[in-house]
């Protein structure tokens, strides 16, 4: 095994993806199956694609069809990855939406949608994927997918419910991380600034032309540019990470 297989190589474990049909989820799932993991998907439409790439690949992965915000489906796709993997030692907890509108024009049944799937959707598989690490003594890593928008306030677009929604789960993140530290589970989240993705390419010109000179990197991030920073949260490197918020925005966050 060489230095680097040592220190981030993924082989023999078993990675949960939410939302790897497409975007950064998609991508950060090839890239996991590259590094050793096999893949488990879970999606509302399923992720046909994204199989097909890893196993042309030589990886190994499967599609599993679940509403992250409804409980019982969450539940079935995870006794199904128990059954044909026999463990769940990563979760890459990816699955969520955007909503852009002032808050006067959004409706309350818009703000909970967004809560909805981005932090119960998110606290869901993640209780789901804990309970199965705790009664299999499993010292796995979660890793929840934030935003820097759990941190700054986008402009000049109004998301109150999606910068709401991220912020309160980079602090159920670092609440998991201290409520499971006892049984080895490491809880970290995932903050990346504006990342070029069917999320975000769909955005209007102008909007996307207001952004450019707030980042300071003056650019949008590829979905490429999260696979390591993914990798390293999963892997053993990353052993003494706990509650962390990893933020990849091309410094958006610094000024
Ligand atoms: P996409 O819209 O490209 O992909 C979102 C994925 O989430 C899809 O695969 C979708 O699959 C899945 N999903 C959505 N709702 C549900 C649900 N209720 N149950 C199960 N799966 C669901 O988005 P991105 O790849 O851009 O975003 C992925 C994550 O990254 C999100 O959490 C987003 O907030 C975050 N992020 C994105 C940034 C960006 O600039 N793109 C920046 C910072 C964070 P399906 O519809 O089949 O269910």
């Amino acid at each position: 095994m060489s230095y680097l297989d040592d220190l981030f190589g993924l082989k023999g474990k078993i990675a949960v993806v939410t939302g790897g049909g497409r975007g950064i989820g998609q991508v950060v799932a090839e890239g996991l199956a590259k590094a050793g993991a096999e893949i488990a998907i879970i999606s509302r439409t399923g992720a046909d694609e994204t199989v097909k790439n890893i196993e042309a690949a030589g990886g190994r992965a499967y599609s599993l069809r679940a509403d992250v915000t409804k409980e019982n489906e969450v539940d079935t796709a995870f006794a199904d990855v128990l059954k044909r993997s026999g463990a769940v030692d990563i979760v890459f907890n990816n699955a969520g939406i955007c909503i852009h509108k002032s808050t006067l024009e959004a409706s309350i049944a818009e703000w909970r949608e967004v809560i909805d799937i981005n932090l119960t959707g998110e606290y869901i598989v993640a209780r789901a994927a804990g309970k199965i690490m705790i009664e299999r003594g499993i010292k796995g890593s979660i890793i929840n997918m934030a935003s820097m928008s759990g941190t700054i306030v986008n402009v000049p677009q109004w998301q109150a419910s999606y910068n709401a929604s991220k912020a309160a789960l980079i602090h159920l993140t670092r609440s998991l991380a201290v409520e499971w530290s006892p049984y080895g589970i490491r809880v970290n989240s995932l903050s990346p600034g504006y990342i070029a993705t069917p999320m975000s390419v769909d955005t209007p010109q102008e909007l996307k032309d207001a952004w450019m000179p707030l980042i300071p990197n003056h650019r949008m991030g590829k979905p490429e540019e999260l696979i390591g920073a993914v990798i390293y949260l999963a892997s053993a490197e990353s052993g003494y990470t706990n509650g962390s918020d990893l933020i990849v925005d091309g410094a958006y966050h610094c000024q």
